[in-house]
């Protein structure tokens, strides 16, 4: 389902014409961009004698592509309604991100909510005059640039804020090119007018140098003169984000498939895999069969930013899901699928081949013989495999052993993760002669005795510097032995 003539000529190997042209024969009118049902690509499998249950399944494993049909789809249909708009805020360190994002959180949040607003899963959504804006939780260009590098774009409006006492400063200008280069619109915050030494007016000239003029001064940037720290203007800030929305006719069609795009995800030691994402078109549904990345599973619990359950998730609205089989990563896209059975083949499918991809680039080592190997061999990296129970420590760990320099023999990981360690790593370790560093997490059942058989070593540490200093130690030679 789905495909259309020019994507069944490729599978197949043949032109959309004649596809076109076959399909006709057979009595179905269609041409090639047509998408063609089920029973049709059986019709034509079946015509041109082939099994296409393998080749069609290579091409659902292709979620990204999934994910573009749905979203363009979703132009054609005539279901679109109006849905709100997602918001990230940038600007210069400490001209008030932070101070502004937890104003909003705590703006127009209804008495009987208040309980829940502390919930954090990535991002949250604001209500003024009935309307909601969603505002991603984690400011900053950086992070914007992340999710773009990843191919996840699901920014509508950045606001720029810049303090008024301060003015335009080094990221306030690399904000703005981030920005301008995803062509996302600036929203301008003129930030701290409480403040004595404020200066509204000047910021607005220097942001003139950057292409962003004030409508009064015959441009057409937004600008609002805020207060994060008293609130002032804040509501004026959210009515100019709702028109901005206005202007883009940001739309969506609540009514067909689900997709979406993970913010962020971690492991849960009590719910297992949780992943936080944005709902960007269709409804999401608990029991939906799920593909995230490369994991796979059912939309078990859904938690909104309330922290309340919910049955289902139309777009724009940020979701904290539970019932994937492995933690996701950010900027992955999640398509649903009709069945679980699918679902599963297709991540199980697509985590072979990111497998596969990782052992095509790596080197062999083991950490019994790591000093005697590395002499040997004349090593110049040393290989391990990470994983950690969240993101942050594993980059942290992935920094401090990355920076081990033993005579010019550096540290080289291969693959880092947050969750238990799997079989998965088991077997890349194996593959590749790699150690395996556990960071406050520990090895599956199946994993340890995989590891055990295949003489995979995994050394478990809840200190950065321990982890460090048995690495460095073994490269040196000085491992003190283990039993
Ligand atoms: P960030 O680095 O951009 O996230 O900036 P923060 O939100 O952490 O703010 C930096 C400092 O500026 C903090 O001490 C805030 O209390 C203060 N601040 C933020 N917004 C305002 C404001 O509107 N007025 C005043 N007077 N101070 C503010």
């Amino acid at each position: 389902e789905g495909m259309n003539a020019q994507d069944l000529g490729k599978i197949l190997h043949r032109e959309p014409a004649e596809i076109v042209k076959k399909l006709f024969m057979l009595g179905v009118m269609t041409n090639q961009n047509q998408s063609l049902d089920k029973d049709t690509i059986e019709l034509l499998a079946a015509e041109y004698g082939i099994e296409s249950e393998e080749k069609v399944h290579e091409d659902i494993s292709d979620i990204d592509n999934l994910y573009t049909k749905e979203m363009e789809a979703s132009k054609e249909s005539k279901n679109q309604v109006k849905r709100p708009p997602v918001v990230t805020i940038m600007g210069h360190v400490d001209h008030g991100k932070t101070t502004l994002l937890d104003r909003l959180r705590h703006t127009n949040v209804s008495e009987h909510e208040a309980g829940g607003i502390t919930q954090s899963i990535g991002a949250y959504q604001v209500r003024l005059d009935d309307r909601l804006i969603t505002f991603l939780d984690t400011p900053g260009h950086a992070a914007f640039s992340n999710m773009r590098a990843r191919g996840a774009e699901i920014t509508d409006i950045v606001v720029l804020v810049v303090a008024a006492d301060d003015g335009v400063m080094p990221q306030t200008i690399e904000a703005i090119d981030h920005a301008k280069s995803a062509q996302v619109p600036i929203i301008v915050a003129v930030n701290k007018i409480d403040k004595p030494g404020a200066n509204p007016d000047h910021v607005m000239e220097q942001l003139m140098k950057y292409g962003l003029v004030p409508e009064d001064w015959g441009g057409d940037t937004i600008f609002v003169k805020i207060s994060a720290k008293t609130g002032e203007n804040v509501d004026d800030l959210l009515q100019m984000i709702l028109l901005q929305a206005d202007v883009m006719e940001l739309q969506a069609d609540p009514q067909q498939k689900a997709i979406g795009t993970v913010v962020e995800a971690r492991l849960d030691k009590g719910r297992g895999p949780v992943a936080d994402l944005l709902v960007q078109q269709g409804t999401l549904k608990i029991g939906d069969p799920i593909v995230i990345g490369d994991t796979y599973g059912r939309v078990r619990v859904m938690t909104n930013d309330k922290g309340r359950r919910v049955k289902k998730a139309t777009p724009s609205t940020p979701v904290e899901i539970t019932g994937l089989n492995d933690v996701p990563s950010s900027a992955d896209k999640l398509v649903v699928f009709d069945d679980e059975k699918t679902a599963r083949s297709v991540g199980e499918q697509r985590a072979k081949n990111a497998l596969e991809k990782q052992r095509e680039n790596v080197q062999h080592v083991t950490l019994d013989n790591l000093f005697d190997t590395m002499k040997r061999e004349n090593m110049k990296e040393v290989d391990i495999v990470l994983k950690a129970d969240v993101q942050g420590s594993a980059e942290a760990l992935q920094q401090s052993l990355e920076k081990i320099d033993v005579e010019g023999v550096r540290v080289n990981i291969i693959h880092s993760g947050v969750g238990a360690i799997n079989e998965s790593d088991v077997t890349l370790a194996g593959a590749s002669n790699a150690f395996i560093i556990g960071f406050n997490v520990r090895p599956t059942a199946t994993a340890k005795s995989q590891a055990e058989s295949d003489n995979v070593d995994i050394r478990l540490y809840n200190i950065i510097y321990k982890a460090m200093d048995d690495v460095e130690a073994a490269m040196k030679g000085m491992l003190e032995p283990t039993y």
